[in-house]
């Protein structure tokens, strides 16, 4: 039998304002080389200066994934040529990173699991490469941008395994608001190195994989490397170290070169930025930066409002939808109502209108406003449901709707029994139908009640007062 070791490195870009060393501006999409100086540009005598926030953001992630944290952290120089850095070295850190030693715990096939984290440790990003035809074009308007590595021990077995742990750490950073986990653009990325030996025999040769843009990539790439890597085995072949890409036209990893070790890079202490301290006045800001994290406030949504796995599960997927949710109860909707109305009639308009929930006409108090004219009874669900629309399509409160359109419920009983009472003499034979047992003309009556008042009457009323009527 065989045993698989999986681990993964796990990059982010932090998103702060300006770059890591310098006060460029950090952002993506911008014109190619704007956001440049002569600090993140490598020009000879420049001092780099540690951005704070870039620090902060980056011990937050490190306390949120419970790690020792440095008491004294240590920038290096790492170098190594390439056109995306212009300075021939990137600075990192290796003897004493910011973090060590966390873990992070996820449920994979229905067990809980501790994946342990090696090493957290900050660096600047290199610039981006632009291959068109038989030129390489640069940009180094992301040289310098603060990235954060994340490297865990070997402790996953399976690419599905690999794969939720990324599904969890996303969560996790959006839910901290230090990255915004887009993969497809590169903010978040990851390697995953594989080996595998006969059980009970430890680690066998590792093998690092690239090219990985997606959660879904990484489980396809470690799986097709497990078969690959047991079929070798089986075969007396030999593993060798290396560095594959994944290649996502064909499924299959490919070599990409022999792995340098870690002295190649030939660290020293960066001379120009001296250790970090963390005292405690930016540790309590730190502290300020942590939030409740998806898996606990699911367990709390199911706890303290009573809803389903699958309900808190969905509310808590995106911090801004847990938010709204938790808003909405705050304002005084009932919390299985407020999150039916949110996981499919609000979700339903969002997907098809292309809206997020953040950035669209409602809004908790309007949730919440809605759903107390619907428990009062002075709209009735259709209603409510053309309510929700108008509520998106006009950018207005449902009270002023519900005013405006007329779709206040018909409830006044001496009104409806008036209504009932002429549905009854006109319809004489579907009565005598209902009194000798058959119940579908009872549907028929309600709806011609419903007609005549343009769907304003309260249905349930209708059909109450029908029934004794009829009796
Ligand atoms: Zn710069």
């Amino acid at each position: 039998m065989y045993q698989s070791f999986i681990g993964l490195e796990i990059h982010i870009q932090l998103l702060t304002e300006s770059k890591v060393f310098c006060g460029c501006t950090n952002r993506f999409g911008d014109e190619p080389n704007t956001n440049v100086c002569p600090v993140c540009m490598g020009y000879p005598g420049v001092l780099p200066a540690l951005n704070e926030e870039a620090i902060r953001l980056s011990y937050i992630v490190a306390r949120t994934l419970n790690c020792e944290l440095s008491p004294r952290a240590i920038f290096e120089r790492k170098n190594y040529f390439y056109p995306d850095m212009p300075k021939n070295y990137q600075i990192s850190q290796f003897s004493s990173p910011l973090g060590r030693n966390g873990w992070i715990d996820i449920e994979y096939a229905g067990k809980p699991r501790r994946v342990r984290i090696h090493e957290i440790h900050l660096e600047e990003d290199a610039g981006k490469m632009i291959h068109a035809g038989d030129m390489s074009l640069l940009d180094y308007n992301r040289a310098g941008t603060p990235l954060l590595e994340i490297v865990t021990e070997p402790d996953m077995e399976a690419g599905e395994e690999a794969e939720i742990l990324l599904q969890n750490f996303r969560r996790t950073i959006r839910y901290l608001g230090v990255c915004d986990g887009n993969m497809e653009e590169g903010s978040m990325r990851c390697d995953a190195n594989v080996s595998i030996n006969l059980e009970g025999q430890g680690l066998g040769r590792k093998v690092e994989i690239k090219n990985l843009n997606s959660s879904r990539f990484v489980k396809m790439a470690l799986n097709y490397e497990i078969t690959r890597q047991k079929e070798l085995f089986g075969k007396g072949g030999k593993i060798v170290q290396e560095t594959r890409l994944w290649n996502e036209n064909r499924d299959v990893t490919e070599p990409m070169r022999t792995k340098e070790s870690a002295h190649d890079y030939r660290y020293f202490p960066e001379p120009d930025l001296p250790p970090f301290i963390p005292g405690a006045e930016f540790l309590a800001k730190v502290d300020k930066g942590l939030v409740e994290l998806p898996e606990a406030r699911k367990a709390r949504f199911v706890k303290e409002y009573g809803l389903s796995a699958a309900a808190a599960d969905f509310l808590v997927a995106e911090k801004a939808t847990a938010d709204f949710y938790e808003q909405t109860v705050k304002l005084g909707a009932a919390p299985a109502a407020a999150a039916a109305w949110l996981q499919f009639d609000v979700r339903k308009i969002l997907n098809r209108d292309g809206k997020e929930l953040a950035d669209c006409p409602l809004t908790a108090g309007r949730l919440a406003q809605l759903l107390s004219l619907l428990a009062d009874g002075r709209i009735h669900g259709k209603i409510a449901k053309q309510v929700l629309e108008a509520v998106f399509a006009e950018d207005k409160d449902p009270g002023q709707l519900i005013k405006e359109k007329g779709w206040q419920s018909m409830s006044d009983m001496s009104q409806l029994a008036a209504l009932v009472d002429q549905a009854l003499a006109a319809n004489a034979a579907a009565v005598d139908a209902v009194k000798a047992g058959d119940r579908k003309p009872l549907g028929f009556l309600v709806g011609q009640i419903m007609k005549q008042t343009g769907g304003m009457a309260e249905p349930r009323l209708v059909q109450e007062l029908l029934k004794q009527k009829i009796k």
